[in-house]
């Protein structure tokens, strides 16, 4: 029996459908959500501060654990791209005082 091609709904086959299991906690509750979020990222053998206002991730109701998926990858490639393009604006400026500035652990 043919299927009706009459489906009203996203033709969104290549996510899987949430919630997932969270990987830390085994619970089914990891949701896309959208957070503010900060991490350091290594480009172009640079740390850079990647600082999103608004990163949106798949992340475990449970636990709180972050699910990294394509999507979550691709914003921060992204902002760390616009940051390191950012700090090369100033760069000569800013280096010196960024060195001193730098505490050693
Ligand atoms: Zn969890």
């Amino acid at each position: 029996m043919p299927e009706p091609l009459t489906s009203s709904g996203p033709a969104e086959t290549r996510a899987r459908p949430f919630p997932w299991f969270c990987p830390k906690c085994r619970r089914q509750e990891v949701r896309r959500e959208t957070i503010p979020y900060q991490c350091q990222r290594l480009h172009d053998g640079r740390q850079i501060a990647v600082d999103l206002a608004s990163f949106s991730v798949p992340r475990c109701g449970h636990c709180g654990e972050l699910v990294f998926d394509y999507e979550a990858e691709e914003q921060l490639k992204q902002a760390s791209v616009k940051k390191a393009i950012a700090m090369d604006s100033n760069v000569l400026e800013k280096v010196s005082k960024d060195f001193e500035q730098q505490e050693v652990p």
